[in-house]
């Protein structure tokens, strides 16, 4: 299980539904993950098996055998920063 306490600034770390973005080469996937989240400086912790999830999602979008999402709109990268 996640841990109650966050070990970066000892907030109380709550489970929540996040999104997600996953780069696996030009492709973006947004998922919906169980992620422990800190209420005091917004920091997420996820299990061992999200996380494995997640960098199976990473390869699979690399490999695109991405038959399990479907495109929902384009995502943009924006050239330069924004200061
Ligand atoms: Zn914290």
């Amino acid at each position: 299980m996640l841990t109650p306490i966050c070990p970066l600034c000892g907030g109380e770390v709550v489970e929540k539904d996040v999104e997600k973005i996953v780069k696996g080469g030009n492709d973006v996937a947004i998922l919906r993950v169980k992620a422990g989240v800190c209420e005091k400086c917004g920091e997420r912790f996820y299990t061992k098996e999200v996380h494995k999830k997640i960098e199976e999602i990473r390869s699979e979008l690399k490999q695109r055998t991405t038959e399990l999402y479907k495109p929902i709109g384009r995502t943009y990268v924006y050239e330069s920063v924004i200061e």
